[in-house]
């Protein structure tokens, strides 16, 4: 009718961003986030962690999530932060739900534009595929007995996002206790228990994606040009050596080892904080 409102495009304020963090990283990660990419995203980012903290109470309010889970890198403990961020992303009502480690850089421009090319009518679960072949398990059955199952899942330290339509098919095994339990029965962490749940539980297919990045990957190959696209971006320690994306400045390695704050200043150059060229 008249009165119904026109359609309108995907907005940032569709997004749910789930940040999964643990008390350990609160200063050395979580801070480098706040100051960066989401202080862009403020509103649709909730910081999943295990421990409450008065300075990020203070800085992030109802948008600091102090699970019950335990502060360990089990596969429970992930799980069971999987899980809360899950069922938060289920009660917000938003149309995206999108999971990143704290060693994750969010590109919200690229993140919109990604979505916004997806099939909103579809069922939705888009990220890098951890592997290049699919992860095979085996399932417990009823009588003792197990099935074999083979699935792909995107790698949950590049980040993936599903959409509404989806995750609420999966919440038979996603919401509440269900998820620890899914990732239980196949022993296997809540990355690969979302691509589980997808791919073998609902017949879904992980869409992929070059745009989400991990530090398992060399995160120096990708050209000055590509930074300014990709979705996710990363850092970290691999085979002993910093593994971080490519820029010459403004800030120097020592300053900002992450590159982050470098990246930042690029995306967003009327940031304070950022050398102000055009003052000069
Ligand atoms: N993490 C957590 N509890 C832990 C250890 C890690 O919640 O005890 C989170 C961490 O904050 C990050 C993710 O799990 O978001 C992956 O951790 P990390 O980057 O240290 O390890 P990776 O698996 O990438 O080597
Ligand atoms: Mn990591």
């Amino acid at each position: 009718s008249a009165l119904s409102a026109p359609p309108r495009g995907l907005q940032l304020q569709d997004v749910f961003i789930a940040v999964k963090t643990t008390l350990a990283f609160h200063r050395s990660r979580l801070d480098l986030l706040l100051d960066t990419w989401v202080s862009r995203t403020k509103q649709q980012t909730f910081i999943f962690t295990d421990s409450g903290d008065r300075g990020l109470r203070e800085r992030l309010g109802s948008h600091l999530v102090v699970t019950n889970c335990s502060a360990e890198h089990s596969h429970l403990a992930l799980s069971c932060k999987m899980a809360a961020e899950f069922d938060a992303f289920l009660a917000s009502r938003l149309r995206w739900f999108c999971h990143v480690d704290d060693d994750n850089y969010v590109n919200p421009r690229a993140l919109l534009q990604l979505l916004n090319a997806l099939p909103q009518g579809h069922d939705v679960y888009v990220g890098k595929p951890s592997l290049n072949r699919p992860i095979h398990t085996s399932e417990p059955q009823a009588h003792n007995r197990t099935r074999l199952v083979q699935f792909w899942f995107a790698t949950g330290g590049a980040g993936f996002c599903i959409n509404r339509k989806l995750a609420l098919k999966m919440a038979p095994w996603a919401s509440g206790s269900h998820f620890v339990d899914t990732s239980a029965l196949i022993r296997l962490p809540d990355d690969c228990t979302v691509g589980y749940i997808v791919e073998c539980k609902l017949g879904g297919r992980l869409l992929p994606s070059p745009l989400f990045h991990s530090h398992l990957e060399t995160l120096q190959l990708l050209g000055a040009a590509q930074l300014l696209e990709q979705v996710t971006l990363s850092y970290g320690v691999f085979e002993g050596k910093l593994n971080v994306i490519k820029l010459p400045g403004p800030f120097s390695p020592e300053e900002d080892p992450s590159r982050f704050r470098s990246l930042h200043c690029l995306l967003y150059p009327d940031t304070p904080w950022c050398p102000q060229l055009a003052a000069r």
